[in-house]
């Protein structure tokens, strides 16, 4: 199936505007959450997160970053707006050149299909996506999963 092009860079910001970021490179992965903690934070039944590498994001403003442990047992840190509170970007403590994007925080997410949906126990039993394959605990391959990703999704190219 042919997906048009998607143009780059990639633009999101915050509620507010104060945090602005720019994404220069193609994505890695997009994936969806059904966590308790990713259900909390958003106030939402789920999180669409997509993975990038760090060093293809433009970050314009000061934000604020707080740690804390996942379900996982990984600690990450969190970055969010200091004005409006808008969650946005988070990564591994341990791997710093990754960095998990909330999709929704884009201007446009049009393009960002889930190849997965982790968490599946904790979903809320209407949100499990039909169609979208479920990780089992343990299962979470993230170079396979991204070379899964990478075949279904959009061209990227710069403008
Ligand atoms: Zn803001
Ligand atoms: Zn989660």
């Amino acid at each position: 199936m042919d997906r048009p092009t998607v143009r780059l860079p990639l633009h999101g910001r915050c509620l507010c505007g104060a945090i602005n970021y720019r994404l220069n490179g193609a994505p890695l992965l997009v994936y969806v959450c059904h966590c308790h903690d990713c259900q909390t934070r958003s106030g939402s039944a789920f999180s669409l997160n997509i993975l990038i590498q760090t060093a293809d994001l433009t970050v314009s403003g000061s934000v604020n970053a707080a740690r804390r442990t996942t379900p996982k047992g990984r600690e990450v840190e969190e970055n969010t707006c200091p004005v409006c509170g808008t969650f946005m970007l988070a990564h591994a403590v341990a791997a710093p050149d990754y960095t998990s994007l909330r999709a929704g925080t884009l201007d446009d997410a049009s393009w960002a299909i889930p190849i997965a949906q982790a968490y599946v126990s904790s979903a809320i039993p209407w949100a499990v996506i039909p169609g979208v394959p479920q990780l089992i605990r343990g299962g979470f391959d993230y170079a396979a999963m991204s070379e899964a990703w990478r075949a279904t999704a959009p061209p990227f190219a710069e403008t």
